[in-house]
């Protein structure tokens, strides 16, 4: 029956992922990305998206977080644009919206939530984001606990691609049940009722579409359990969709190279020592083994 049917994530299927590099492309044929994310005490974060989504291909990468931290951003982020957005109390503002879905509209795939923090101001961006972007979006971290109690702005977006990419705790906020222990059963369960695609991560991350259809990953390892790993993989994603790739294409085969990178950070560096940095600057390797 369908419960049995969940394949694993293939070389040849990430293969088909990666959008093909046209010679003669530009910056902007291979998609341009925005994030939104970020909040005083919380830097890392977004930067580490932006570096990500850099690292994986697309053309040009936006980065609007608030304006307390703006400064530290511009010097950090060197492939990456960022640029502020209105702010209350070091967190975005839901001033900041009409700035975002402008930048939004230019952009081919949008990531909002890597360090956003919370806060009835947070929550009320982000819904609103969510009620008005056309574009592909995938919602991480502080993006998809504001969506908690508000599955309605989700379930409204199903004529668009939204890539929800929770952890366990995120995933039981929004209403993810995983207390028969079947993490295959509550993915499928849950794309079935909101029509999105979910990314459920952890040990063998799993991804999900309306469909049924459910892949489970195998490449990746306990060095990416560390604040920050989560963040790359939202950068990674975001950037395949902005390129071409289809939801499941992006969201899985992403999935895939962040952990194999994850890997290959672990084979020199070890599980121990590796960072969400070491990933990020593992993921042309990964990409070279399967391009
Ligand atoms: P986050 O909790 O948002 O930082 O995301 C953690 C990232 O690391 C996700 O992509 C997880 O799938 C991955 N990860 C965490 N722990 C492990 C593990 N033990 N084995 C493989 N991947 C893991
Ligand atoms: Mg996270």
């Amino acid at each position: 029956g369908l419960a049995c049917r969940a394949q694993t994530v293939e070389r040849d299927f990430v293969r088909t992922a990666l959008p093909p590099r046209k010679i003669d492309g530009h910056k902007g044929t291979f998609g341009k990305v925005l994030i939104v994310g970020g909040a005083v005490g919380y830097t890392g974060a977004p930067w580490l998206t932006a570096a990500a989504a850099a690292r994986s291909g697309c053309g040009l990468v936006f980065l609007g977080v608030p304006e307390a931290i703006w400064p530290v951003e511009a010097a950090k982020c060197v492939s990456a644009m960022p640029f502020p957005l209105p702010d209350k109390h070091g967190k975005l503002s839901p001033k900041a919206k009409e700035e975002i879905l402008k930048r939004a509209a230019g952009c081919d795939a949008v990531a909002l939530g890597p360090g956003l923090g919370r806060g009835d101001g947070v929550t009320e961006l982000v819904l609103e984001l969510l009620r008005e972007i056309r574009q592909p979006v995938v919602l991480d971290a502080d993006g998809i606990n504001a969506l908690a109690g508000h599955m309605d702005v989700l379930d409204a977006r199903q004529d668009r691609v939204t890539v929800l990419t929770p952890h366990d705790g995120e995933f039981a906020r929004i209403g993810g049940d995983l207390s028969a222990g079947d993490r295959l059963g509550a993915a499928r369960a849950f794309t079935e009722a909101h029509g999105c695609v979910l990314v459920l991560k952890g040990h063998r991350t799993i991804t999900a579409v309306p469909s049924g259809n459910a892949l489970v990953n195998t490449t990746g390892n306990s060095g990416l359990a560390k604040g920050g790993s989560g963040d790359v993989l939202t950068g990674v994603i975001a950037s395949l969709l902005a390129q071409g790739a289809s939801p499941v294409q992006a969201a899985a085969g992403g999935v895939w190279l962040h952990g194999r990178a994850g890997d290959l950070a672990a084979e020199r560096l070890t599980a121990y020592g590796m960072t969400p940095e070491d990933v990020v600057s593992a993921l042309p390797a990964a990409i070279g083994e399967v391009q």
